[in-house]
């Protein structure tokens, strides 16, 4: 049998024998604040059902492992929804002593009500292992070294895991320096040397070779995850390509979203060829701009993915590609263009950047500057809302709410949200707006005073104020204290709106009826009284702003 030191559990709640575990976690909910689990994000139920279920004695495998080995906790790995079943579910790695134990596992099934469906979890007890490693990661690359030559390659540092060696006699918990990636060179044989990438296991007490795990070969880029600085010094979760050289590019393999360098090429000059150069890590780290934009430009994917369920900009999986470092033909300068644009010929994003205390700073460091461009081109290729007066002004408000969506969205507590627009990117030109308060930056948030101008295609950055607060007064919706709508549901609401039943030319009632319309569907399960409490909202959100269904 193989033994990985795992205990392992399974439950299902269709399952007959489930009930007396679905009573003990019930049971150990009732302990505490009482929590309605559908105001919950998902992580947050799954992990009240993750307490309860190291609580109960009905699930002994995690909860003699949580009693058995102190300094016991469960760290999010991620979250993905399942179209298929309509069911969410929620990763979790397990650490002892903040170090991860190799291949643990809990996954937590919830339905779309934050209910409970299924429970999975391998655990283990490293027991009395020592936390504290005894030897430096410097010594590791001495093993490493001394067993693959002075040529191997790390291509991180090594971390260090508690790993169930089942090679040992007895099989024993070890505490181990991992060094993932290695890369090898056999001595060439006349043929040309295949470069090896194996994981090294070093046992961090007594500097053993523990194992060479082999990577899975692949003759081209195979998905991986990174982690790197973006342009706010911020670290960000990347999901890349990495190539059998270990040569790493910022091509997301997942959500076909790419990032590339146009080194400060005019993006619309005579010869210049969109997208540019990969950008790829090594030789050097990746540079900020890049990872702004891939990361930004992910979670904008991952948002029209997991929330509204759309696969890419046309639905049809569609490459979401950002450009950085752009300059503008039109402009002199040969590193500043003060803009960033989607480029509805090209389908793209492009990045210009501006000097801040002497440093050039891209405009994709503000993920909800990234996700209002982003959404342009979602408008682009559905409403196709004309870029001047009403319609503009509709065209520019949608962005900006998807803008807050999007860059909100990991933040279930819609009281906590950040409602201002561009704000990262102050005094370069971007102009400022807040959702929740339109007049703070000189935008009208009533129909009384919509601006007549001819400047700005007819004021589409300042009539967008008068459509943004009604959304502002959508999503903050409250009845008897607690919130109409869920952040999902706003977001669904304006999507269907948008991509539905607006047209080219289509103004802000316009806009009212197809939420409206999407609400009467979306909502068509909701008990009667839960329904019309909804539509009652979205009315009183546009009367706010002197937008009538008329
Ligand atoms: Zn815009």
């Amino acid at each position: 049998m193989y033994a990985n030191g795992l205990d392992s559990y399974t439950m299902h709640v269709d399952d007959a024998e489930s009930a007396p575990t679905i009573a003990s976690i019930d049971e150990e909910l009732g302990v505490g604040p009482p929590a309605d689990t559908r105001d919950l994000d998902p992580e947050t139920a799954a992990r009240r059902y993750l307490n309860a279920m190291i609580a109960s004695p009905e699930v002994p495998s995690i909860s003699t492992a949580d009693a058995e080995t102190p300094a016991t906790e469960y760290r999010t790995v991620r979250t993905e929804t399942v179209p298929l079943t309509g069911s969410r579910i929620v990763k979790f790695a397990q650490y002892r002593h903040r170090i991860p134990v190799y291949g643990s596992l809990v996954t937590i099934e919830l339905d779309e009500g934050n209910t409970l469906v299924s429970i999975g979890s391998a655990v283990g007890e490293p027991g009395d292992v020592d936390p504290v490693a005894t030897i430096s990661p410097a010594d590791v690359q001495k093993v490493i070294h001394k067993d693959a030559g002075e040529s191997a390659v790390l291509a991180d540092p090594p971390r260090l895991y508690y790993y169930f060696d089942n090679t040992a006699e007895p099989n024993k918990w070890r505490l181990v320096y991992i060094a993932q990636n290695v890369q090898r060179h056999p001595p060439t044989d006349g043929d040309s040397p295949v470069p090896d990438i194996v994981d090294y296991l070093v046992d961090a007490h007594t500097s053993e070779l523990v194992a060479t795990l082999p990577r899975v070969y692949t003759a081209t880029w195979s998905p991986d995850t990174a982690e790197a600085l973006d342009g706010l010094d911020q670290k960000r979760e990347l999901r890349i390509e990495r190539d059998e050289n270990g040569n790493r590019r910022l091509h997301d393999p997942e959500r076909k979203v790419e990032t590339y360098d146009l080194d400060f090429k005019k993006w619309n000059g005579p010869g210049t060829r969109l997208p540019g150069k990969d950008v790829l890590n090594p030789p050097a780290a990746w540079i900020p701009a890049a990872v702004s934009a891939h990361a930004n430009a992910q979670e904008v994917a991952d948002f029209l993915f997991n929330v509204l369920r759309r696969d890419g900009l046309d639905g049809m999986g569609q490459r979401l590609i950002s450009s950085v470092n752009c300059t503008d033909m039109f402009e002199p300068s040969t590193t500043i263009w003060r803009n960033a644009a989607w480029i509805p010929m090209r389908a793209q994003m492009v990045y210009g950047q501006r000097p801040v205390n002497g440093e050039l700073t891209s405009y994709a460091i503000a993920k909800d500057v990234v996700a209002h461009e982003i959404t342009h081109g979602l408008t682009d290729r559905t409403a196709g809302l004309v870029y001047q007066s009403e319609s503009g002004a509709l065209n520019e408000s949608y962005s900006d709410i998807f803008g807050i969506l999007i860059s909100n969205q990991h933040e279930p507590d819609v009281a906590q949200w950040n409602w201002e627009m561009g704000e990262d990117l102050n005094q370069t030109g971007i102009p400022l707006r807040d959702l929740s308060n339109p007049t703070r930056r000189n935008q009208p948030a009533h129909m009384d005073d919509f601006l007549v101008t001819g400047a700005d295609n007819g004021g589409v950055h300042t009539n967008s104020g008068i459509h943004n607060k009604a959304a502002f007064n959508l999503i903050t919706a409250k009845h008897n204290g607690q919130h109409v709508f869920t952040s999902s549901e706003v977001a669904a609401l304006f999507y269907i709106a948008l991509t539905q039943f607006l047209s080219s030319t289509s103004g802000f009632a316009d806009s009212r009826r197809a939420i409206e319309r999407a609400a009467k569907t979306l909502f068509q399960q909701n008990p009667p009284a839960t329904r019309a409490r909804k539509l009652a909202a979205i009315g009183d959100a546009f009367d706010a702003v002197g937008v009538s269904a008329l």
